[in-house]
């Protein structure tokens, strides 16, 4: 068994590639930005993934990368309508209601983590429908650091109670595992396959789950 249930009062989830599928996430910045930023400048479909390619790059891991206000400004396109534009494209992975549904019959705490931005948690929420199964709901940008740092391990647990020897942090990025582990969250879960469409990735250091079925059983 990768959990041992009896042990974890409180969990702690992320949304996207963990709860969401990430097709959305890499298709709007991966295909459909760079294909609207070639439009508004004139340019091919080609150079403008090259121009974007290290302008992504240089913000990943930083609040910044999660800001939709930044980008808007960065790249002169209203990056919030066109997320709405694709928002179809927003899905639900496997077996995770169901994860969530049995998680709400229990006495532990569930708090949705996310470093997105409040109008991509918005947005989300509203095409998922997600919200009801969470005690509560935070975005590292209300907390002023994103996940990855140790500051943002500080003041969630300055704001929320709960006992990290008895926490549960789910989530596909290794850099916030690693983060939360630093911090002393002591129980750790990555993702194998955030998203839907690609392959089953290798997670080095971690045990990772390829879908919620895994965690279901034993709850
Ligand atoms: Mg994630």
């Amino acid at each position: 068994m990768i959990v041992n249930w009896e042990k974890i009062d409180t969990v702690l989830l992320d949304m996207d590639g963990t709860l969401l599928d990430l097709n959305f996430d890499n298709h709007f910045w991966n295909e459909f930005v760079p294909l609207k930023f070639a439009e508004k400048n004139g340019i091919s479909l080609t150079l403008a993934k090259q121009q974007l390619k290290p302008q992504f790059k240089r913000m990943e891991g930083r609040l910044e990368w999660y800001c939709l206000d930044y980008w808007s400004q960065e790249l002169q396109l209203d990056i919030t309508g066109l997320k709405a534009e694709i928002s179809r494209l927003i899905s639900v992975l496997p077996h995770v209601t169901e994860f969530l549904e049995k998680l709400q019959q229990t006495s532990k705490k569930v708090l949705l983590v996310t470093n997105a931005h409040p109008y991509s948690l918005e947005l989300k929420m509203e095409k998922t429908c997600l919200q009801l199964y969470f005690d509560e709901i935070i975005s590292s940008h209300d907390l002023g650091a994103p996940k990855e740092r140790r500051e943002f391990w500080e003041l969630l647990l300055q704001k929320h109670v709960f006992d990290i020897n008895t926490t549960l942090l789910i989530d596909d990025s290794v850099s916030v595992l690693k983060a939360a582990q630093l911090y002393g969250i002591k129980y750790l879960i990555s993702i194998s396959k955030p998203d839907s469409k690609m392959p089953i990735k290798d997670v080095i250091g971690y045990p990772a789950i390829e879908d919620f079925k895994t965690l279901i059983f034993g709850l």
